[in-house]
């Protein structure tokens, strides 16, 4: 099992799920691949499966695998994918938050940005 951050981490990236990661298995790629999104993602092989991480999320856009919207289908693969495509040196750990926390406005309108309905 893992947990796995969806595209609505996209371009936000405030790094509060890094904080309370116990093992830093959170990552920022830090060069171009138009590929991915501009967000963070879970290494699959290093989540111990703590779950830790969701609750901080301000944006509810940390599921476990098990439990990831259908519209978010791909998003596991993605973050299980991308670590696969690129090596270890291309990663890094952000250091600092880089936006304010959401207003709930805001996170139900980027949720309907990508197609997601609690
Ligand atoms: S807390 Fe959520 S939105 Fe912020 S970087 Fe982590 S996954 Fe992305
Ligand atoms: S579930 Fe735990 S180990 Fe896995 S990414 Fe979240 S905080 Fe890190």
């Amino acid at each position: 099992m893992t947990w796995v951050i969806t595209r609505l981490c996209s371009d936000c990236k405030d790094t509060a799920c890094v904080e309370v990661c116990p093992v830093d298995c959170i990552y920022e790629l830090t060069v171009d691949d138009t590929s991915y999104r501009n967000q963070l993602f879970i290494d699959p092989d290093e989540c111990i499966d703590c779950g830790a991480c969701e609750p901080e999320c301000p944006w509810g856009a940390i599921f476990e695998d098990a439990a990831v919207p259908e519209v978010f289908g791909q998003d596991t693969e993605i973050n299980a994918s991308v670590f696969q495509e690129h090596s270890r040196e291309e990663f890094r750990i952000t250091p600092e938050q880089l936006l304010d926390d959401p207003i709930p406005e805001q996170v139900i309108e980027n949720e309907k940005k990508w197609g997601y309905e609690r």
